[in-house]
C-alpha cells in the first residue's frame, strides 16, 4: 500500500475555503463553526488517513474526525456496502417492520461484545445510546439519579447532558438539568503513586455510600473529550466490584474507546471487566451515524415487551445504510486485525510522543493504543499548535475541559510512515512560537 503524505501550498485556508466559509458564516447557527483568518479549511474528500480540502491541499488526519474513521476515511469496503444497500433499501421502518441487515448487525454485535451483553438497542448517535442506557438503568432499578465523573463526556442532548461533567457545557442549561447527578473525581494513572487505584476506589466507595437513589454510574474507560485521561490500572475492575456491591448499574461509555482504538476491540477487555451496559458509536458505522446500547438481559428486559408502541424508538432506528456500513466496518476491523495494530503502534508511539516533552509547552503525554493526549500548558498553546500543524499539513484536535490538550486518535489503518511524519510535523508545530 503506497503511503501518501501531506501536500500543502499557499495560504491556508485557501481561496475556495475562504469563499465557502464566508457563505457558511452568514447561514449556519453561529455557535457551530469558529471561523477565523487561519482556520478551518473546507473538506472536499478523504481517503484512508488523508483529507483533501477544496483548494487541493492534502493533510494527514491525526483525529480520524472525532475517532470515527477508524477503518480509514471512505473505506472502500464500507463505501461499497453502503452503495449496495442504497440501491436496495435506504430507509426501513424502525420499530415496526425490521430488515434482515438489522438482524445481521444485532447478531454480529453480540459476537464481538462480551457475551453477557446480549440485548441491543440500535441508536443513531452516541448521545441517544447514552440516553437509552440511562433509561434502561431507571427501569431496572426503579431509581432515577445517576453518578458520573467530572470532565466525562457523554453527549449534549438533554438526557446525556445530565451526566456530562464538563461544566461550561452544562452551565447555560443547568436550570433544566436538575441537581441530582453525583459528579465524582476521575483518577489519573501515575498521579498518587502505586496505590493509585486503591485510594481512588476508596473515595468512590465513600461517595456512593452517601446516596441510595442512584440507578447507574456511567464512565468512560479513558476520558476522551475530557483530555485523554487514563485511570490507574485496576480502577475499572474496582468500579465493577463497587457497582455490584451496591446494586448500581455500571454503564461503560465506549463510544470513543470502542472498536479497537485502545488495542482491544473494547477497552474493558484489558481488565476483564463486563459492564451491565455498554454504549458504542462513532467508529461503528465507518462514518455513517449509528450507535448502540448493549446490555445484560437482566437489565434490558426491564423494558416492557413491545405491544406495538415502543417506549423508546426513533424514526431512523436500525437505519439500513447504517447497519450495512457497521457490518462492513466490523468486517474491516477484524480482517485487518486493527485492535492488534493499534496496540502495536501504541507501543512504538510512546518514545516518539515522549520526545515531545522537551518542548516547554508540553506538560504530559499519556494514552494507550491509538488514543493519546498531549497536555500543554494552556488552551492558547493548544490552539496555536492545532493551527500551526494545519499550515504544515496535519489535522489535530483540541481536547480537555480547559482546551489545553491535543488529542491524537488517527485512523487505525494509518500507515507507519504517515503516522511518524505527522508526529514530526507536530514536533515542528510545537517548536513554533
Ligand atoms: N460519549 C463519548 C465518550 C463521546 O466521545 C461522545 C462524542 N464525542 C459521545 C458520547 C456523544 O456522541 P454523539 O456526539 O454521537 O452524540
Amino acid at each position: 500500500m503506497s503511503e501518501q503524505l501531506e501536500t500543502v501550498s499557499g495560504p491556508i485556508p485557501g481561496e475556495q475555503s475562504c469563499e465557502l466559509l464566508a457563505r457558511l458564516s452568514v447561514r449556519e447557527s453561529q455557535n457551530v463553526t469558529a471561523v477565523s483568518a487561519d482556520f478551518p479549511v473546507v473538506w472536499e474528500s478523504a481517503s484512508g488517513a488523508i483529507v483533501s480540502d477544496v483548494d487541493g491541499n492534502e493533510y494527514i488526519d491525526l483525529t480520524s474526525a472525532f475517532g470515527v474513521a477508524a477503518v480509514g476515511h471512505s473505506n472502500p469496503y464500507v463505501a461499497s456496502a453502503i452503495a449496495d444497500q442504497a440501491v436496495r433499501l435506504i430507509h426501513g421502518m424502525g420499530d415496526v417492520h425490521p430488515t434482515e441487515v438489522r438482524i445481521e448487525l444485532l447478531e454480529r454485535l453480540a459476537g464481538i461484545a462480551p457475551k453477557e451483553l446480549n440485548r441491543t438497542y440500535l441508536a443513531t448517535t452516541g448521545s441517544e445510546a447514552v440516553e437509552v442506557a440511562l433509561k434502561s438503568a431507571m427501569l431496572a432499578t426503579g431509581k432515577s439519579a445517576f453518578a458520573s465523573f467530572r470532565n466525562g463526556y457523554h453527549g449534549l442532548s438533554f438526557g446525556a447532558l445530565r451526566v456530562t461533567g464538563i461544566e461550561k457545557l452544562r452551565a447555560p442549561f443547568a436550570a433544566a438539568l436538575g441537581e441530582s447527578t453525583l459528579f465524582l473525581e476521575y483518577p489519573r494513572a501515575g498521579h498518587d503513586g502505586r496505590s493509585d487505584a486503591d485510594s481512588a476506589l476508596e473515595r468512590l466507595r465513600n461517595a456512593l455510600a452517601a446516596r441510595d437513589d442512584l440507578a447507574a454510574l456511567i464512565l468512560e474507560p479513558i476520558q476522551g473529550r475530557g483530555g485523554v485521561i487514563v485511570p490507574p490500572a485496576g480502577y475499572l475492575r474496582g468500579v465493577r466490584e463497587i457497582c455490584s456491591e451496591r446494586g448500581i448499574v455500571m454503564i461503560l461509555d465506549e463510544i470513543w474507546t470502542g472498536f479497537g482504538r485502545t488495542g482491544s476491540m473494547f477497552a474493558c477487555e484489558l481488565e476483564g471487566v463486563v459492564p451491565d451496559i455498554l454504549c458504542i458509536g462513532k467508529a461503528m458505522g465507518g462514518g455513517v451515524p449509528i450507535a448502540a446500547t448493549m446490555g445484560r438481559e437482566s437489565i434490558m428486559n426491564a423494558w416492557p415487551l413491545s405491544s406495538g408502541e415502543a417506549l423508546h424508538t426513533s424514526t431512523f432506528l436500525g437505519n439500513p445504510i447504517g447497519c450495512a456500513a457497521a457490518l462492513a466496518t466490523i468486517g474491516e476491523i477484524e480482517r485487518n486485525e486493527l485492535p492488534a495494530r493499534a496496540k502495536q503502534l501504541g507501543v512504538t508511539l510512546v518514545a516518539r510522543l515522549g520526545n515531545l516533552q522537551r518542548h516547554k509547552s508540553v506538560v504530559d503525554v499519556r494514552g494507550r493504543g491509538l488514543m493519546w493526549g498531549i497536555e500543554l500548558t494552556d488552551a492558547h498553546a493548544a490552539e496555536r499548535a492545532v493551527k500551526s500543524a494545519l499550515q504544515l499539513g496535519v489535522i489535530l484536535l483540541q481536547a480537555g475541559a480547559e482546551g489545553n490538550v491535543l488529542s491524537i486518535t488517527p485512523p487505525l489503518t494509518i500507515g507507519e510512515r504517515q503516522l511518524y511524519r505527522a508526529i514530526d510535523i507536530l514536533d515542528r508545530a510545537l517548536a513554533q512560537r
